[in-house]
């Protein structure tokens, strides 16, 4: 027999603490059935950055010998299951360390189980993950990523996903087990319910080899070692140039993209908008673009949803935040509308969306 792994995708530090708990609980609960394990973050996100897609892993078996090959891995794949905390990321994630852009179902093992937390059905999430060449099965926890690990841990969202492994994995931990772990490593009889509610009421889809989308999110590729010049070169950023009838349009490194970090999006109403540039001045990935008519539109492959823009607009109802999923189509990519796209005053006045 060989041993079992559970993948946990997360957001680097808003999220850190939650993986860190279900993949503990995990462990915990295999050990109450007398089995072994271990978890482990994977060491190319450490240090981690706010927002960038990172991964914790839990492995069981039964003896050592078993989780022996599983200690060295940059990362573990062929897990029986992936767990996704933020639906966002099920477009593909890229680690800040870019070791490449990744499906997130693709370290998901045939037959395996992709579990996401989320406010949507599995079918409609469907819309937004990539193709798989094997079967596997989606199944949804219903629930919202959640910030508030991030200083003081007020989340409930790991008893609700270990109660869910335990009704899409049985073979890796019992609910039973979940729950002596929350009553008597955890003191937290009160969330009991929790875990039993979603071991009843997770809802799970099988997907056929091939469905889904495409691909979700551009791929980029990256120098190989053999190609690199002598030397430690970091080419410069090229200057911006004025846009034909006056204004500045900034140019950005095209290595450097944000767009994966976000969970949510900016959306600005023209109609509203006074061409005040404070919301071009503030945002610290330089992602607005200036419009021949003034305007300052989100280049959302730069946009890190930090929500900046939408503090410092002084207009009221002028910029807000939507959750990025709910915001697209499940087959728009996302990407950049750049101002030779559309106009400002298209859709009836509103961008980003
Ligand atoms: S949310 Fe606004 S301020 Fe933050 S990166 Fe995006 S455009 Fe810039
Ligand atoms: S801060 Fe608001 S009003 Fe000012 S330019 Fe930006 S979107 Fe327009």
């Amino acid at each position: 027999m060989s041993a079992n792994s559970v993948e946990v995708a997360y957001r680097g530090v808003r999220q850190t603490s939650l993986a860190k708990r279900i993949s503990r609980g995990i462990v915990q609960s295999a050990r109450k059935e007398g089995k072994l394990g271990f978890t482990f973050g994977r060491y190319g996100d450490s240090p981690e950055r706010v927002g960038i897609p990172a991964r914790q892993f839990a492995v069981i078996g039964s003896s050592e010998t078993e989780l022996q090959p599983f200690m060295t891995p940059y990362e573990l794949d062929n897990n029986d299951v992936t767990v996704v905390l933020d639906d966002t990321l099920c477009r593909g994630t890229e680690s800040w360390a870019w070791h490449g852009f990744q499906p997130v179902n693709r370290l998901t093992r045939p037959g395996g189980v992709l579990l996401v937390l989320s406010k949507m059905s599995p079918g409609e999430l469907l819309g937004f993950i990539a193709q798989k060449g094997a079967e596997y099965n989606l199944a949804v926890v219903e629930g919202a990523a959640n910030w508030s690990t991030l200083w003081k841990y007020n989340d409930d969202s790991d008893f609700r996903i270990l109660g869910a492994i335990a009704r899409v994995a049985p073979h890796l931990i019992s609910l039973g087990s979940v729950e002596q772990v929350i009553v008597q490593d955890w003191k937290r009889g009160d969330k009991i319910d929790l875990a039993r509610q979603s071991y009843d009421q997770v809802k799970v889809r099988p997907v056929g080899a091939g469905e889904g989308v495409k691909q979700a999110l551009p791929v980029r590729s990256f120098p190989k070692l053999q190609e690199m010049k002598e030397a430690l070169v970091v080419p410069a950023v090229p200057a911006g140039e004025p846009v034909a009838g006056g204004p500045y349009r900034a140019e950005r490194n095209p290595n450097y993209r944000s767009h994966s970090a976000r969970t949510n999006r900016p959306v600005v109403d023209f109609a509203r908008c006074t061409r005040c540039s404070l919301c071009w001045l503030q945002c610290p990935d330089g992602a607005f673009n200036i419009t021949p008519d003034g305007f300052y539109d989100i280049d959302f492959e730069y946009c890190n949803g930090c929500g900046i823009c939408v503090a410092v607009c002084p207009v009221k109802g002028c910029m807000t935040m939507v959750p990025e999923l709910q915001s697209l189509s499940p087959f728009d990519n996302g990407e950049s509308r750049g101002i030779s796209e559309l106009s400002p005053f298209d859709k009836g006045g509103l961008r980003g969306i």
